[in-house]
């Protein structure tokens, strides 16, 4: 898909007509000293105004990071919003649907069925591996997202880059590549082929390498029309004054994450060799995130018996392709010994 026109034939037709809100801030833009337009109140500054909708300082940042141009950023209440908002804009209930691969982050499921939204699911090949020809055999006039997760959650590996453009250029639909982990990954990414491509939507967030889940601030990296639909439809202060400022100081500490990402691979390596020699797992999955897919014996009883011990780990040996997988995040040091003295107590 090379024209941007397209991008409005995509979107919902209330979405394309709709009046946007617009906040007191929106309407006057140039500098000011009093500020008696938005009901706020005078006292308990700086956190009694109202922030800034667009986010402007932050993105700026962002966007400077990642090589991008502002207009290109839409940031959210955690990649969870991004992903909500692209169904609200280009999903109409009833008529259009996405694509998943699964297993994959269960985010898309729930989105689509909160929003009314039908999911056609594919399933990944057994090693993990992305079937293009399946995906694109998918798709139809109504598909409107497919979801691809690179580095995928819970299966930890990276899409084979060829097979993701396959998709990519195959389909007039737009195409999210959830990049969660991908400082964790020696995947580039596809971040570079933004300027080129107007189907593409790539995910990141502060929750992993940059360690703040805790304030919520994802990123969608998209053309700017897409961008622009997409704001007309968030809250209009969807991002709260704390934090864009733990954003920016954050952001500012580049070095910091890289020390903690090496830090977290060393880890993983580490840990992978350990689980390996565990006679009740049968493999150790190659990971490009900062989780372990592993395969044991008997995965509910192993995980009842870390629970009992005060240690949590995820189960997923219920969903498909990932029968006896357990998913364990690389925590620190002190937390993985942890974790591996407990195991070599665990009889199977
Ligand atoms: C953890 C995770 C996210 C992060 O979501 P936030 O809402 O930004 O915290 C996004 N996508 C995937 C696949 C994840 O595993």
């Amino acid at each position: 898909m090379t024209e941007s026109r397209n991008i409005s034939r995509l979107v919902r037709k209330n979405i394309l007509e709709m009046k946007p809100y617009s906040s007191a801030r929106d309407e006057f833009s140039g500098s000011a000293s009093v500020f008696l337009d938005a009901n706020e109140n005078p006292f308990n500054s700086p956190l009694n105004r109202y922030p800034d909708p667009h986010q402007v300082r932050l993105k700026q940042r962002i966007a400077e990071l990642r090589g991008l141009r502002v207009e290109q950023v839409f940031l959210g209440n955690g990649s969870d919003e991004g992903i909500d908002v692209l169904f609200r804009v280009l999903c109409e209930p009833g008529r259009d649907h996405v694509i998943t691969v699964d297993p994959t982050y269960g985010m898309y499921a729930v989105c689509a069925e909160i929003n009314g939204v039908e999911r056609r699911s594919v399933l990944l090949n057994s090693d993990f591996s992305l079937d293009p020809e399946a995906v694109l055999a998918a798709v139809d006039e109504h598909t409107r997202l497919i979801f691809l997760c690179s580095p995928n959650n819970p299966t930890s590996n990276s899409y084979d880059r060829a097979s993701v453009l396959k998709i990519l250029d195959g389909v007039d639909c737009m195409v999210v590549v959830d990049e969660a982990y991908i400082d964790f990954s020696r995947d580039p990414g596809f971040l570079s082929l933004l300027n080129e491509t107007t189907n593409l939507v790539v995910l990141q967030t502060l929750s992993k390498a940059w360690g703040l889940a805790g304030i919520r601030l994802g990123m969608l990296f998209a053309h700017p029309q897409l961008v622009e639909y997409l704001s007309r439809v968030k809250y209009p202060y969807n991002v709260n004054e704390l934090t864009i400022k733990a954003a920016i100081e954050a952001l500012d500490d580049t070095a910091r994450t890289k020390k903690w990402v090496n830090q977290i691979l060393n880890e993983r390596s580490s840990m992978a060799k350990q689980l390996e020699s565990l006679a009740f797992v049968r493999q150790v999955f190659a990971s490009d995130a900062n989780f372990l897919l592993i395969r044991v014996d008997d995965p509910a009883a192993l995980y009842q018996f870390l629970m009992n011990r005060g240690i949590i780990i995820r189960d997923r040996s219920r969903v498909p392709l990932c029968e006896g997988c357990l998913r364990i995040t690389i925590g620190s040091r002190e937390e993985n010994t942890e974790l591996i003295k407990a195991l070599k107590n665990f009889q199977s």
